[in-house]
């Protein structure tokens, strides 16, 4: 493949951004790359009565975090082949219908919507489910094919609502090799005379799309599974305008993690994970959905879920950054079958990443947090906490909220612990600790540990009559990261005092 790869993410702006259409523009956006080509961002808002005012600025500001950036159309350059909304193209789409018209391969139809539902309610009375305008029905209709010329002309002049529909040919095979799918093929005589411009002067999505594929240069439709049913019509249109069909990759449905079926808002909701990139608000009608940005996930541990999410490298590997999935991603190694979603996962992959930042990037991680949280903290002891936090950490705010006890002195202690390990002699060995610790000048982790073993060793004491309560004591907890570092870090006074207040309270 040369570098004229050209594909396009091309989603309609009626909502939030589902993932399962973030992943379909990140494959498109990898696949891109990897060929050297480029990737278009088009907004296909032709139906008007669809239109979401904010989805589209939502769709740019999804792509921007997940760091897949077009290179041409909405939030990319224009490389003279715009506008990229469809709604701005709407005038020329005309032309495109008028074309097909003079070459035979479309007709003007009049029939209104509730003479449709008069022929489809008989043919459901004669037992035919599906009833189609096809090369049969279509003589016995209102239309361009039935009508004398002069009274479509009449019919016209007067401003009668029409459409024009696709005339597909009898009983042809439609034939197509798609990346992922292999050979597709269907026989007209089971397809619709779809409509390609509306009455109310707009394309529908079948004529823009094409129009606009054809026109931009795209060399590769790579889209959801949903659309396969009208790909044999696209390449039924391309052939009738005489224009090559680019390459077509149907991707598999991202399925709900405990049923048949797509993942759906309610699923993300009842098993509470997101099904959006970033939160979503409709300012009109107030409707809002959860994001994994706000979740607390990193757009590369998301990006990395969801390009093994009907993808996979053919290796055992699946820790993977941007680069490396432009280097390593094949349309050929999509899977036909669809993929579970499984948030555990995710949440696997995104505590994976935060293990590989650094201790600088780990502090500024929980810098931010405390300071969105107003807690006061010893900006020395940063990158210290958080690496030790890291090791239970998901999400960056983890690295706050599992290490709390660093910040604020315990209001309760673990009822667990308390039972099994505090002792009536508990709070003497308290005691004796903090006699040892006043006298401590270095109270770092080295001399914390070395007065707290030899206290032990004196006394001949075993670590697990006295490690429990101190940790109980200081933490409020019955597990943690190492308590010499934890002395360390909160310091002599504090120690002494979280101590004596829990001689106090658990006596
Ligand atoms: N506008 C369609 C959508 O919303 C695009 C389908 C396609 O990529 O052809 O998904």
């Amino acid at each position: 493949m040369g570098s004229n790869v050209r594909v396009r993410f091309a989603p309609s702006p009626t909502g939030p951004l589902h993932i399962g259409g973030v992943r379909t523009a990140l494959y498109n956006y990898l696949f891109a790359k990897k060929h050297g080509g480029d990737f278009l961002l088009r907004i296909e808002d032709t139906d008007q009565t669809r239109f979401v005012p904010g989805a589209e600025k939502y769709i740019v500001e999804s792509l921007a975090w997940c760091g897949i950036s077009p290179d041409e159309g909405i939030g990319g350059e224009d490389r003279g082949n715009g506008p990229y909304r469809q709604s701005e193209r709407k005038a020329m789409y005309r032309e495109y219908a008028e074309r097909l018209l003079a070459s035979d391969k479309a007709y003007i139809a009049f029939d209104s919507a509730d003479e449709l539902d008069v022929m489809r309610q008989m043919a459901k009375e004669a037992g035919a489910a599906n009833w189609q305008y096809n090369y049969i029905t279509r003589g016995n209709m209102k239309n361009s094919l039935t009508l004398p010329k002069e009274e479509v002309e009449a019919k016209m002049a007067a401003g009668e609502p029409y459409v024009v529909r696709i005339k597909l040919p009898r009983d042809h095979e439609v034939r197509f090799e798609d990346n992922i799918r292999g050979w597709v093929s269907v026989n007209t005589n089971n397809m619709d005379d779809k409509v390609l411009f509306k009455a109310d002067g707009m394309p529908t999505y079948h004529l823009a799309n094409i129009v606009d594929d054809h026109l931009m240069g795209i060399t590769h439709v790579i889209r959801g599974e949903e659309w396969l049913p009208s790909a044999p019509l696209h390449v039924m249109l391309y052939e009738a305008f005489e224009w090559s069909c680019p390459e077509f990759a149907h991707l598999p449905l991202l399925l709900k993690p405990d049923g048949p079926g797509k993942l759906s808002k309610r699923d993300g909701d009842r098993l509470g994970f997101p099904v959006f990139p970033i939160d979503w608000k409709n300012e009109q009608t107030g409707e809002s959905a959860n994001g994994y940005r706000e979740f607390g996930f990193y757009p590369d541990a998301f990006i990395n879920m969801l390009a093994l999410l009907g993808w996979n490298p053919g290796t055992e590997q699946e820790i993977f950054d941007l680069a490396e999935l432009i280097t390593a991603f094949d349309l050929s190694k999509v899977s036909k079958s669809g993929a579970k979603f499984d948030f555990e996962k995710g949440k696997w992959f995104n505590q994976n990443y935060l293990r590989g930042l650094s201790q600088n990037q780990l502090a500024s991680e929980l810098k931010r947090e405390l300071d969105n949280s107003g807690l006061t903290y010893k900006e020395e002891f940063l990158g210290k906490i958080a690496s030790m936090m890291s090791e239970r950490a998901t999400f960056s705010k983890d690295l706050m909220t599992e290490g709390m006890f660093l910040f604020q002195a315990p209001v309760e202690y673990d009822e667990k612990t308390r039972k099994k390990k505090w002792r009536q002699e508990s709070a003497q060995m308290m005691q004796d600790l903090v006699n040892r610790f006043v006298d401590l000048k270095d109270f770092t982790e080295g001399p914390v540990e070395e007065a707290f073993k030899n206290y032990l060793s004196e006394n001949d004491l075993g670590f697990g009559k006295v490690g429990p309560s101190f940790r109980l004591a200081v933490t409020g907890k019955g597990m943690g990261p190492s308590m010499f570092v934890i002395c360390e870090v909160l310091g002599k006074e504090e120690v002494i005092e979280r101590i004596k207040k829990a001689i106090r309270v658990l006596g």
